[in-house]
């Protein structure tokens, strides 16, 4: 596997693992409150108002909004943010991983 195919697998995989990260974060928030997964808009969890695609970003919108509702506010707590990250690290060493055995 040449360099610049490789970097561009290691940046894929902590992007997958984020996004995978921000789905179990909606997991983690939904099932114990007996809410859909997949058939509701994500919104915030205090106006109400439905979260546009710009707000979905995983780590990015965290950023950029400052850990901050775009339209109350409010907090958004900081461990949304930190499961994302945890789980794109994890994407990103468990591919370098894959790659140091010889699977890919
Ligand atoms: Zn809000």
């Amino acid at each position: 596997m040449n360099m610049s195919i490789f970097l561009a697998y290691l940046i894929w995989s902590f992007v997958l693992g984020s996004i995978a990260g921000s789905f179990a974060n909606v997991v983690m928030y939904r099932v114990p409150r007996k809410e859909s997964v997949f058939l509701t808009r994500s919104h915030c969890p205090v106006c109400k108002k439905t979260l546009k695609w710009r707000d979905l970003i995983p780590l990015v919108s965290y950023v950029f909004l400052q850990g901050k509702c775009r339209n109350c506010e409010v907090g958004i707590p900081f461990r949304y943010f930190l499961v994302e990250l945890i789980f794109g690290v994890s994407f990103f060493f468990g591919f370098l991983v894959l790659v140091s055995y010889g699977f890919i």
